[in-house]
């Protein structure tokens, strides 16, 4: 995908993304949605109770998770991520993979620099997830095979299938947003060691699978993963006293690409 195109597919459809805010007090500083409280303080934690059961009992994880947009379950994202529809815009139907992919290449060009400050360095692989739902029927082409395969900046990077699904036994761990460091495997350990990996996923609902392939990787000796996921989801109704706002601010701030969590003019100034 050229990127003037990209940046023509995206401009059409900016009303579906929404700004994520950068971390800060309130802000979970890996996932960016609302943390709870300390009950002794009265301060918010700086990691949200799911990151916290997330990142437990793993080999290691990534504090660096990037997502593009916020999204809740009624929005138009969650419909293309979660429930496979298409786009339509002024030019007519465009297919979710091509939209993705758009997504995806137009963030990254504008967000390399940002990407690989948490990395320490230029990405030398990039990785996707295998969908290993029960619920969902077996599909041996997951969506971001597509779309990673589409963003030619990272293409020539990914090494397919570099994690694979430990085995059936974790499936269901992984549908309860539970995380295990076992629940993924590396193909090519000799891809992993040394590397700077960029993990590239859809949605992020509690992290367990970013989180539990982030274990595998760093299992296998990756020097960093930074995971670049589409949208992290939020919930408005949450009893979580952040969450609410941050999905409030998110509709009211414009989203532009100009912008990511990581280069946020809002970042560090409490604002
Ligand atoms: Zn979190
Ligand atoms: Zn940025």
């Amino acid at each position: 995908m050229i990127m003037g195109d990209a940046e023509a597919f995206t401009r059409e459809f900016l009303p579906l993304f929404r700004p994520v805010p950068p971390t800060r007090p309130g802000v979970c500083r890996i996932c960016h949605s609302g943390p709870n409280n300390a009950g002794h303080t009265g301060e918010p934690w700086a990691t949200c109770a799911s990151c916290k059961r997330t990142t437990m009992n793993l080999y290691g994880h990534t504090p660096h998770v990037v997502p593009i947009s916020l999204t809740t379950r009624n929005t138009q994202l969650y419909d293309v991520l979660v429930r496979e529809r298409d786009l339509n815009g002024a030019g007519g139907r465009r297919g979710r993979g091509d939209f993705l992919a758009a997504t995806v290449a137009h963030f990254y060009h504008r967000h390399v620099r940002c990407l690989e400050g948490l990395a320490g360095g230029p990405f030398t692989l990039v990785a996707t997830i295998p969908s290993n739902d029960p619920e969902l029927p077996a599909r041996p082409l997951h969506i971001m095979w597509e779309v990673v395969e589409k963003v030619g900046a990272l293409a020539p990077l990914w090494r397919p299938p570099i994690l694979l699904e430990a085995d059936t036994t974790f499936a269901p761990v992984l549908a309860d947003r539970r995380s295990h460091r076992d629940a993924f495997r590396i193909l090519w350990p000799g891809w992993v060691s040394g590397a700077r990996v960029l993990l590239v996923d859809d949605l992020f609902v509690s992290g367990a699978h970013v989180q539990s392939a982030a274990s595998a990787l760093i299992e296998s000796g990756a020097a960093a993963v930074v995971a670049l996921v589409i949208a992290r989801l939020i919930n408005p109704a949450s009893r979580s006293p952040h969450s609410a706002g941050i999905w409030q601010e998110a509709c009211e701030r414009p989203f532009s690409f100009a912008h990511c969590c990581v280069c946020d003019p809002a970042r560090g100034t409490g604002a």
